[in-house]
């Protein structure tokens, strides 16, 4: 038998495409947080239009009630808002609702669209008193628009430079008073003097299995599919604390008992459903069990850079960065030390292979 034969063997056929190396049958990731684009052609009517649909994140949604309530009595505009945290957790979301809440116009954008000062200043100047003004991806904004909208923020002003040298002047162009709301997965990314300029700063972290459970009763409600409560259950299970992945497992999982089960989600129907899409009991799916086995079986439990497994995977180091490792980190199946990622006990006992002695000796 060959060497690739023997490891099939050993891991078993559907283990066998998660190995290090293989290829990845699904081109796109069922779980992938950031993939937007089914949400914008299926999932506009999932999103949440007020804060009694908005499940979870409790503090958060307090604290932003209170400051809406009183810049609306001080007849001012909010103070610009930042919220970061992984992606498809409800930031954008949220910024909608606070539009919503202030009775303004809400203006998305996001970082790498906006490539030149003259891409913010139309947007800028057609903002009316009190919009919502919001940057997605803010930690991707250029360096030069970057500093055109801190004058924006902080005077509602922009700064232009007419004719140059001896001659040039600056012009000042006053701007309504707006609220800018930032949404970054990457804090850390953000310079200081941007950060600096919001007032209200805001992390969202990953929901609980049952603020999920929620999610997806109300988004079946919407959807029109009968979910009983083990159902929704298996589904939040492994939808790895995202309401977006939860909702994007719930049509897949719709479709699935549509065809085999007569419309009825049940525990059974979800999880032959998601198996079926690679995703297991704990919402790892193909890529994330490369990514451990990548650490457990070439680089023999870690550590090891982020860089050598994006290589040996053929991913981009960042996409692993941001949206397999949060999870796999969240979940204790990770460790990241100074010198490189480690695979835990949980991953070795996840991806049902015994733990090298040498290692167990190191985690003891
Ligand atoms: P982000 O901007 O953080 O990437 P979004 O605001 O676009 O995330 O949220 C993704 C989707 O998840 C939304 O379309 C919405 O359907 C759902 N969602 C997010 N947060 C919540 C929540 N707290 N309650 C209910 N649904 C939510």
């Amino acid at each position: 038998m060959s060497e690739s034969n023997a490891r099939k063997r050993l891991l078993g056929p559907d283990d066998a495409r998660d190995a290090p190396g293989a290829e990845l049958e699904a081109p796109e990731r069922i779980v992938d947080p950031q993939d937007t684009l089914e949400d914008e052609v299926y999932g506009a009517s999932l999103r949440p239009r007020t804060f009694e649909d908005y499940v979870g994140q409790e503090t958060v949604v307090e604290n932003l009630r209170i400051s809406i309530d009183a810049a609306r009595r001080r007849g001012e505009p909010l103070e610009h808002v930042l919220f970061y945290g992984p992606p498809g957790l409800g930031k954008t979301t949220l910024a909608g609702l606070i539009a919503r809440a202030l009775g303004a116009n809400f203006r998305p954008t996001s970082g790498p669209t906006l490539e030149k000062p003259k891409d913010l200043v139309g947007i800028l100047t057609a903002l009316e008193e009190g919009d919502v003004f919001f940057v997605d991806e803010i930690h991707r904004l250029g360096r030069v628009v970057e500093e055109f909208l801190y004058p924006a923020m902080e005077d509602f002003q922009i700064d232009f430079i007419v004719d140059r040298g001896a001659y040039a002047k600056t012009l000042k162009l006053p701007l309504k008073r707006f609220t800018l709301v930032g949404a970054t997965t990457r804090a850390g990314m953000l310079t200081a003097p941007l950060r600096e300029r919001f007032g209200i700063v805001h992390h969202l972290d990953y929901y609980a299995p049952e603020e999920l459970e929620r999610i997806l009763r109300r988004s079946a409600g919407v959807l029109g599919v009968p979910i009983d409560d083990e159902g929704a259950t298996t589904i939040a299970r492994r939808s790895r604390g995202t309401p977006r992945i939860a909702n994007r497992l719930l049509r897949r999982v719709r479709d699935f008992a549509e065809v085999r089960a007569a419309g009825h989600i049940t525990a059974e129907v979800a999880a032959e459903a998601l198996q079926r899409e690679g995703v297991d009991e704990l919402g790892l799916d193909r890529l994330d069990r490369a990514f451990l086995r990548t650490i457990v079986e070439q680089y023999r439990g870690g550590p090891v850079g982020i860089g050598a497994i994006a290589a040996t995977l053929t991913e981009d180091a960042e996409t692993l960065e941001d949206v397999v490792e949060p999870y796999l980190l969240k979940q204790g199946f990770v460790t990241r030390t100074a010198s490189g990622r480690r695979a835990t006990p949980e991953a070795y006992r996840h991806l049902g292979v015994a733990v090298r002695a040498s290692v167990q000796e190191r985690l003891l």
